[in-house]
């Protein structure tokens, strides 16, 4: 296509054969990695059930600091440290629900399954999940509701002027084609993540 700016995303994969001293260490590593995330997740939940409040970044930090220091966990310390703190950030990523403050009426108004949307259990969603992520941790945010989740290209960041209901797939200028609830959805994660 003439004049338009495409962005094209690559990956690349590589297949690599440790030697046993290698895969060896690969597994100590994973295994570490399993146990930190774990441990990790097990305090956070614990910490909410008993103090009602959730465990920074900081604090998850220094826990492993201490789990390395000695003791049971001393092995911890003969490991990278890099995969075990990149546990605990996946950990914090993965602990965070995002959902869009959308006015369960107006939707019910606007849209055609409007069945669907006006069942009662819909309703309750919010407070379910609100109830659901207190009692495992979890953090919820609400992203605002004039938040143009769908108007919004997850890719290259464009914003369009209007996004009309019936439109279920569209093709960004960036060359991204996409499915409207898909791209509306990880619009919302990223900025649920920036707020978390
Ligand atoms: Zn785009």
């Amino acid at each position: 296509m003439p004049g338009v700016a495409q962005v094209v995303k690559r990956a690349f994969k590589y297949r690599f054969y440790p030697t046993p001293g290698q895969a060896e260490e690969l597994a100590r590593t994973f295994g570490c990695v399993r146990l930190v995330y774990n441990k990790a997740l097990e305090e956070r939940t614990r910490t909410y059930r008993l103090e009602g409040r959730r465990v920074s970044s900081t604090e998850s930090s220094a826990m492993l600091t201490g789990w390395k220091r000695g003791g049971e966990f001393g092995f911890l310390s003969e490991v990278s440290c890099v995969p075990l703190r990149q546990a605990l950030r996946h950990l914090l990523e993965n602990q965070v629900i995002a959902v869009e403050d959308l006015a369960v009426r107006n939707v019910v108004r606007n849209r055609s399954p409007a069945r669907a949307v006006s069942d009662a259990s819909w309703r309750e969603l919010p407070s379910m999940l609100e109830y659901k992520a207190a009692w495992y941790g979890r953090t919820l945010v609400v992203v605002d509701r004039w938040f143009p989740s769908s108007r919004v290209c997850s890719v290259c960041g464009a914003l369009r002027e209007a996004m009309p209901l019936e439109v279920r797939e569209w093709v960004c200028a960036c060359g991204v084609v996409h499915d409207r609830d898909v791209n509306a959805a990880r619009n919302v994660l990223a900025a649920g993540l920036a707020e978390s």
